[in-house]
């Protein structure tokens, strides 16, 4: 049962009510998730995001600076936004929920679905986050790896103009979740490739960086169909359900990387500025 729900009206001063509540307090965004049954354990405190000014979207020459409290709807229709971030906010089905949820709540939340959280990492963006003694900035893997979750209070997506970043997802129907989505970035020069980073999400396999397919594709010409397949799915094991078995999970995660892969090398993907 809901026993409190706070207002806060800066970022330091939720941070410090989430320490001292507890594991029972939760950040609220666009409570999508935390106002879902499943939900668990359900919430004994929320601390409501709205007061805290984190909806802007700033577009300076350096970088995107993305409030955490966007929702998905805004950046999908803001045509400032980064291309590949419009493209992965597209991916959450439907209207109603992309008019809720908000980038802070798809990044910290539980859900695998959409491919927002694998472009920002193929675009290597940084987060800001806020814990009652100060900032950090850190990556998105790092965030959701970490026992300690700060409030992320902006999303900063790097403009490189070599850069380019392309996103495939493969789902039963347009209205389902994704069964897996690809993202990749890479920087390219003549016909060799850099700074190649590679991230699957999905049912069964949580987001997953291809490491030993970045390492291995790193200042080299891109590598044939058959070397990008094994080494994309070097060290993937999905979980099989009712989407689809490992090995198909697998054949996916292969096939999408390599689609990516040409995309961002041909510059069809969608650039990251
Ligand atoms: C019926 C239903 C259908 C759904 N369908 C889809 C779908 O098709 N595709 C899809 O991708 N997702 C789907 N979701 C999942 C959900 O919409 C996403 O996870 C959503 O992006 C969460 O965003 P939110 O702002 O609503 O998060 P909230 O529910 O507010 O929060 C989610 C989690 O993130 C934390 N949090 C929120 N903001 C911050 C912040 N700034 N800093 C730190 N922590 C924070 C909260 O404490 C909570 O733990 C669905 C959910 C429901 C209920």
């Amino acid at each position: 049962m809901l026993e409190g729900f706070h207002r806060p009206t800066t970022p330091r001063e939720a941070a410090q009510m989430k320490e001292r509540l507890g594991s029972v307090a939760f950040y609220l965004g666009g409570g999508t998730e935390l106002n879902s049954r499943e939900q668990w354990p359900p919430p004994r405190h929320l601390i409501d995001l709205a007061g805290l000014g984190a909806g802007a979207m700033e577009f300076r020459e350096e970088a995107w600076f993305l409030g955490s409290g966007c929702t998905l709807q805004a950046v999908l229709e803001s045509a400032g936004a980064p291309g590949f971030l419009r493209v992965g906010c597209g991916q959450q089905v439907n209207r109603n929920l992309r008019n809720a949820s908000t980038l802070g709540g798809r990044i910290a939340g539980r859900r695998v679905d959409s491919g927002v959280v694998p472009a920002l990492v193929a675009a290597d963006a940084l987060l800001e986050v806020v814990f009652p003694d100060g900032h950090r900035e850190m990556g998105i893997q790092q965030y959701r790896e970490s026992d300690r979750r700060g409030l992320i209070l902006k999303i900063r997506v790097p403009k490189d103009a070599s850069r380019r970043i392309a996103l495939r997802k493969v789902a039963r129907s347009c209205n389902d979740l994704p069964t897996v989505v690809a993202a990749v970035g890479l920087t390219r020069e003549g016909d060799r490739v850099g700074g190649v980073v590679a991230a699957v999400l999905g049912f069964g396999l949580g987001l997953t960086r291809l490491g030993e397919l970045e390492s291995c594709l790193e200042g080299r010409r891109l590598a044939s169909d058959e070397e990008i397949l094994r080494l994309a799915v070097s060290g993937v094991e999905p979980a099989s359900d009712f989407r689809g078995s490992s090995d198909y999970k697998r054949f996916l995660v292969g096939e999408l990387v390599r689609q990516c892969l040409h995309a961002a090398f041909e510059g069809k993907g969608r650039v990251a500025a």
